[in-house]
């Protein structure tokens, strides 16, 4: 792997995002609860915290069949339970680490009262208290480890999609889109694999998800929403022109995109409002594709949200502070939605 500028690789101390300082950050909680949720292919842990008791939900029938009978509630039946779940997935694309610097910023601040910086957010911890909060701050290791920027402020696109999607046999980076055609990347032929892949070169926003077998990232997460049945689930990923939700998705009941349009409306305002520049607002996902989260929503009924946080390019600069100030803002329009309407996606 290339140093291609040293700043990438230094950051504040409120930035935790390195692989071990997570894991170390992990270790030290106290009044969470920590666990592993699978291995990566590479066969490193994958962990997940939560604060708020874990309330198991009866159910009688499948998603699938609950939808067709007019009956969601035959599936999960909120009242079941006294708060909602949100699920916050970090970096999906392992150096799209912004979103796990966010997760782990809440958890210090429900354990200590203020965020890493030492400041307090009184609306915040106050609404994190009234859900079950479950996060997975790095759900894919083997990326994170073998590409391990802990930023790209101030870098081009070509740093970015050399960290993120690596360089082929001769020498080019690839790039986005092309990336996506080919799944998994030959990784054996590649000079080196960013951090968008499992060891075994598996996209897994992308997997073949009914397949017999699918990533052992992917299978984690499916296994976790099937076991938290998450009112809503966030997952974090990062670009050069951030922060904004993607949404509506197509595949989704209309009551799903109706809630997502809202959420991104929300997140953009206070963005606006907090100077935090959104980029557009929200995207439309046009191509009516079919996801990691998507694929996370037909399992559990949860309310799916993507949202992509800026890197903070040359091209459309952000500092540390603002990103972390980004993703905690995304965290407490979305808390205060799940504590006000309780998602309600079905
Ligand atoms: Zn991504």
């Amino acid at each position: 792997m290339q140093i291609r500028r040293q700043s990438f690789f230094t950051s504040p101390d409120f930035w935790i995002s390195g692989w071990e300082d997570v894991n170390e950050y992990l270790d030290g909680i106290r009044t969470g609860t920590v666990w592993e949720i699978g291995r990566s292919q590479g066969g490193h842990p994958i962990r997940a915290v939560a604060f708020g008791q874990h309330e198991p939900v009866e159910r009688r029938t499948t998603y699938s069949s609950a939808l067709a009978s007019g009956h969601p509630e035959d599936f999960y039946d909120p009242a079941q339970r006294t708060m909602p779940v949100l699920l916050v997935i970090g970096a999906v694309h392992a150096a799209e680490i912004e979103g796990t610097v966010a997760c782990l910023n809440l958890a210090h601040i429900l354990e200590h009262g203020t965020d890493l910086r030492g400041r307090t957010h009184a609306e915040l911890h106050g609404l994190a208290r009234q859900v079950r909060l479950v996060m997975v701050p790095l759900p894919q290791p083997d990326g994170r480890i073998r590409a391990p920027v802990r930023n790209l402020i101030g870098g081009s696109e070509d740093d970015l999609y050399y960290y993120g999607q690596g360089v082929l046999a001769d020498g080019s980076i690839l790039r986005w889109p092309a990336c996506k055609r080919l799944q998994p990347v030959p990784v054996d032929a590649m000079q080196f694999v960013g951090g968008y892949y499992n060891d075994a070169g598996v996209n897994i926003q992308h997997d073949d998800f009914l397949a017999p077998q699918v990533a052992p990232e992917t299978r984690a997460l499916l296994d976790l929403v099937r076991a938290e049945t998450p009112d809503c689930f966030l997952t974090f990923h990062s670009c050069g022109s951030g922060p904004f939700l993607i949404a509506p998705e197509n595949h989704l009941s209309s009551r799903c995109q109706f809630h997502q349009v809202q959420i991104g409306a929300l997140i953009a305002a206070r963005h606006r409002r907090d100077g935090l520049r959104p980029g557009g607002g929200m995207r439309v996902e046009p191509r009516g594709g079919f996801y990691l989260h998507t694929a996370l929503h037909f399992t559990s009924g949860a309310l799916p949200l993507l949202f992509e946080l800026p890197h903070g390019l040359a091209s459309k600069p952000f500092s540390f502070e603002e990103i972390l100030d980004a993703g905690l803002d995304v965290l407490e329009e979305v808390l205060r939605y799940g504590v006000c309407c309780r998602y309600a996606p079905r």
